[in-house]
């Protein structure tokens, strides 16, 4: 331990200032995006939490600045060849930045979409198996399980003189090995090689007969090379009869002896001994290579199944995904060919009914089997077909489209195709022979196939011979440790051949996070967005420990984070803010948890210290009487459970991470309401169905994906406010005296739009090699319109100036157009008053984008049949976020919604109405309901962890009633 360190451990944290520059991080003049040019120094080797409102700049200094300018003198230090690949990454907009270290950052973003990835693969674990496998594995026949061993002629001989005395035995030497056919070269060449008998099918033959084979059935042939009884002395011609035997057979010799037995009766069981001089299976052949590590891995073709090339999956159009709806009529039945041009699809499908008996109209499950399979796989081809015209079946059609067609159908057709299993691995990725071998007790897949805290058990208690073991010893050392990392960031329930791209953003995150430990290395700058997302309090404090042991490596953390606990165990704490955007980019606070707490103008200070306080609300809403409930829900890890989800409430679905929230909301309610509205995907299986789907009409996801992809997108198009906007400039008497409708106002049409840069305001240069670069349209200079558009005004602010003000700005200018202000009200409700209107959906963060989705939620009229599913809205929101957002929340139910919340946000389960907790572990020990009801109820279920959580913090809030209003 470093002095500094020994002193920062007995301190808690580092003393500050520090004046040595070597220990700091010294950043000047910072004014990235919403940064009010701010000077910082960061202690070294220290883990330090950046805080602060959603929007406030975090992210813009931490990732946008500090990250991105070690990245850029990391790629700078490179030579000009290597450059001119990695791109030219722009400066950040900062004075200077000194004591830098290389930087690596860790967020939720670069999930992998490699479909070879998994988690094994990315944790490096499976390479290190693949070399414990490669080195000290046995191999196995992958169709009699029996070990395999080359043996030397030397084994052989001993094996034999292992034989009771006096025993009579044979040495065979297998030539023909089930093949049809007469054999007759190969019988007369060995007759004139010299030998005499042969065994065919079980029977000894004199080969001077004429054998007369029937060369319609398998035959298996064995040579007999030598017939002898056990006694001393004769080895010789023992190891002289093998060795004929072994070439003869290409390493293969059986012996065919009969027991002696005391009895006087003769015995007549006959026994085989077989031996193979190469990796084989003596009776099943299947020749191995000798092992290696490439043998296991599945993405090379010596260890990849060859029909999935190591995929384990094939993509295929999925009949049902086709077909979604049973009851349609033939004519729309075909999703893929029911859109508005289709009348090519109709003909063929009308000429096909004339000639198979079905109509148009009639629904599809009215269909024959023979009709539906006709339809779908296409006609036979027999001779008496051939001369007309052969319909090829709609699958393999789709399927023809696909291969051929060019981006856009693939995209289209996307959404048809499901990954099946492959049918020869069954979705092991490997193999046969790979998959048999086995190292101790384990073949490969009982290490990666099972949950990784029960591979960490099986690691521990692997029974190894003494050479496998020294040959083991250090690689299990690594692997151990690596599996420890992963359990220590909470992901025991995930398993080693799980494909990465299922991962969910957190989960990913983390496994990074435990990958960068096992790297060991020293002196990098790590920044890190929001480790806890994902992770239940529980598991909280071991990833809190993950995060101090990589500083104790020498490192330093950077970590955007609002969970409280991190903020508490942090070394250094940066608070920015005051509020977002505009209203934000200044340091508010800085150094340890003390003046956080006391910096008046921090709101996270606020809410730590007390000062501010998110209410627990004393009235548990009744709900409107109405469930759903779902049956029998058995996907992933569920238990065949029953759940019942309350309607008019706020209900939180909660647990440990890898319980089954997502299995049980995202993938089988939120597909089965689909398929209810929509009929767009079909029902899921793993259930047996819901009870109550008629009582809504309406489900909506709100997450955290950008509102629109495209620069075009902004939040005034999304919100609906611009359609207001536009009639509001139209309705001008400027505007009607040159005619203009509210189509001029437009940027993403022709009219009023400056061509120069079709509306966008910037124009993209597409360069070879480098990112594409946006630059200020030269004619508009940005504006997006023509000059005769924006000379039409609306008092004196052309449109161009509407797009360029914040919510706040807007909602006072427009305050005498009802229809703008209730939806810009709702946005500035929601704290997005400082955003912008016009801008780009793209440059938005998901927590802005998320309560931008939820402001127009709420200024939609409510139906009262309205489900809205959301998956931890909190991610990137701080106290005062939670807080507002609680209270959008609320007064979406108030309006007779129903919200169903996947949280471990304590605040936000405190102030729900209802708590389904899922566990009571993650992986094969969850899956089932542990306790279910109010907050209070559930806080005193014992066995349910977050129900201990919920007890803490219904203590430190006891519920109030009043309403649940921000200060
Ligand atoms: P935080 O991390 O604290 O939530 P950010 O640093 O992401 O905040 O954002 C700070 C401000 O900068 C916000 O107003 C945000 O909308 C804005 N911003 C973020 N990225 C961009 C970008 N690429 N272009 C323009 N503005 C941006
Ligand atoms: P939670 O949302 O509570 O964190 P999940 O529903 O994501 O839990 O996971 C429940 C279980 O199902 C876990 O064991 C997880 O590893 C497994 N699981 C989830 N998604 C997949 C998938 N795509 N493939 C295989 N297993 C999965
Ligand atoms: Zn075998
Ligand atoms: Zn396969």
């Amino acid at each position: 331990m470093s002095e500094t360190q020994l002193a920062a451990s007995i301190n808690g944290h580092l003393p500050y200032p520090n004046q040595n520059l070597q220990n700091t991080i010294r950043i000047r003049g910072a004014r990235q995006h919403n940064l009010k040019n701010i000077d910082l120094d960061l202690p070294r080797d220290r883990l330090i939490v950046f805080t602060g409102v959603s929007g406030s700049g975090k992210s813009s200094l931490a990732f946008d600045t500090i990250f991105a300018e070690g990245q850029r003198r990391y790629v700078e230090s490179l030579s000009a060849y290597a450059r001119q690949f990695l791109g030219q990454m722009d400066k950040p907009d900062v004075e200077s930045i000194e004591g830098l270290s290389p930087a690596i950052s860790i967020d939720q973003k670069s999930t992998s979409h490699n479909p070879r990835s998994t988690v094994g693969t990315v944790t490096e674990i499976y390479d290190y198996l693949r070399l414990l496998f490669g080195r000290a594995g046995e191999p196995h026949c992958p169709i009699c399980d029996r070990c395999i061993a080359p043996q030397t002629i030397d084994e052989m001989v001993d094996r034999v003189m292992e034989l009771g005395d006096r025993t009579r035995f044979q040495i065979l030497a297998p030539v023909v090995r089930g093949k049809k056919g007469t054999h007759k070269k190969l019988l007369s060449s060995l007759a004139s090689g010299g030998f005499v008998r042969v065994r065919i099918d079980g029977e000894v033959r004199e080969l001077s007969d004429s054998i007369e084979l029937d060369k319609n059935t398998t035959h298996t042939i064995e040579v007999v090379i030598d017939r002898l009884v056990k006694k001393d002395g004769i080895q010789e011609r023992l190891v002289d009869s093998l060795a004929t035997c072994l070439k003869l057979s290409e390493g293969i010799a059986v012996i065919l002896f009969t027991p002696a037995s005391d009895s006087t009766q003769p015995s007549t069981d006959e026994q085989e001994l077989i031996f193979s001089e190469n990796f084989a299976c003596p009776e099943h052949g299947a020749v191995m290579e000798e092992l290696s590590p490439r043998l296991f891995s599945f993405n090379s073709p010596y260890g990849a199944c060859p029909n999935c090339h190591g995929i384990g999956s094939l993509r295929r159009f999925s009949v049902e995904l086709v077909v979604p709806d049973p009851e349609a009529p033939v004519y729309a039945a075909i999703a893929p060919w029911s859109e508005k041009d289709n009348s090519y699809y109709l003909e063929l499908l009308y000429s096909l009914g004339q000639a198979y008996g079905f109509e148009l109209q009639t629904s599809w499950n009215k269909l024959t089997e023979e009709q539906r399979q006709i339809i779908l796989h296409g006609e036979e081809i027999t001779s008496e077909t051939q001369r007309k015209q052969v319909f090829r079946g709609v699958i393999p059609i789709l399927q023809r489209q696909y291969e051929g067609g060019s981006e856009l159908i693939k995209q289209k057709l996307e959404q048809y195709l499901i990954d099946q299993p492959c049918p020869v691995c069954d979705g092991k990725r490997l193999k046969p022979e790979a998959l048999a071998v086995r190292l101790g007790q384990y073949r490969i897949l009982d290490l990666t196939g099972v949950s990784i805290a029960e591979c960490r058990e099986r690691i521990d208690n692997l029974k190894l011979s003494d050479r496998a073991y020294r040959i083991a010893d250090l690689v299990l050392r690594e692997i151990r440790a690596r599996l420890q990392f992963l359990l220590d960031v909470g992901l025991d329930y995930l398993t080693l051949d799980r494909p990465a791209m299922t991962l969910s953003g957190g989960e990913a995150q983390r496994i990074r996070l435990a990958t960068q430990i096992g790297s060991g290395l020293t002196g990098v700058l790590y920044v890190l967005d929001e480790p806890s997302i994902g992770l239940h309090q529980r598991d909280n404090g071991r990833l809190l420990r993950t995060l101090t042991k990589l500083r104790d490596l020498g490192n330093t953390l950077i970590v955007v984070e609002h969970d409280e606990e991190t903020i508490r165990a942090a070394d250094y704490i940066v608070d920015i803010g005051p509020g977002a955007g505009i209203h934000g980019g200044n340091i508010i606070a800085q150094g340890d948890l003390k003046a956080l707490l006391e910096a008046e103008a921090s709101l996270t200070g606020a809410y730590l210290s007390g000062r501010r306080v998110i209410q627990t609300p004393a009235q548990r809403r009744e709900g409107n009487g109405l469930s759903l409930v779902i049956k029998n829900a058995h996907r992933n890890n569920l238990r065949n459970i029953d759940v019942e989800i309350p309607l008019g409430k706020l209900v939180t679905v909660t647990g440990v991470s890898g319980s089954g929230k997502s299995t049980l909301i995202n993938e089988l309610l939120y597909p089965a309401l689909q398929h209810h509205l929509f009929r767009k995907v079909p029902f899921p299986k793993e259930m047996d169905g819901i009870k109550g789907l008629n009582t809504i009409d309406k489900a909506i996801v709100i997450d955290q994906s950008p509102i629109g992809r495209t620069p075009r997108s902004n939040p005034a198009t999304y919100t609906g406010v611009f359609d207001v906007i536009r009639d509001v400039f139209s309705a001008t008497i400027e505007a009607k005296a040159r005619g203009y409708k509210p189509g001029q106002f437009s940027f993403n049409v022709k009219g009023g739009r400056c061509e120069a840069c079709s509306g966008q305001g910037v124009n993209v240069i597409e360069m070879n090699f480098l990112p594409d670069v946006y630059v200020q349209c030269e004619v508009c200079k940005g504006a997006r319109y023509n000059r005769e558009t924006l000379q039409v005004k609306y008092k004196d602010k052309s449109i161009a100036d509407v797009l360029n003000m914040t919510v706040e700005e807007a909602l006072e200018f427009f305050q005498n157009i009802p229809k703008a202000v209730t939806r810009l009200q709702t946005l500035v409700d929601v704290g997005l008053g400082y955003i912008h209107l016009g801008q780009p959906a793209t440059t938005l963060s998901g927590g802005e984008a998320q309560r931008v989705k939820l402001a127009t939620e709420l200024s939609r009229r409510a139906t009262g049949k309205t489900l809205y599913l959301i998956d931890e809205p909190t991610t990137g929101l701080s106290f005062y976020d939670v807080h507002k957002l609680l209270d959008v929340l609320q007064r979406l139910v108030d309006k007779g919604n129903s919200i169903l919340v996947i949280e471990h946000n304590l605040d936000v389960i405190r102030c729900a109405d209802w708590v389904i907790d899922l566990g009571p572990e993650g992986g094969d020990k969850g899956g089932e309901i542990i306790a279910i009801g109010t907050p209070e109820e559930v806080a005193e279920n014992p066995k349910s962890y977050t129900g201990q959580y919920l007890k803490q913090v219904l203590q430190q809030y006891p519920p109030v009633a009043v309403t649940n209003g921000s200060k």
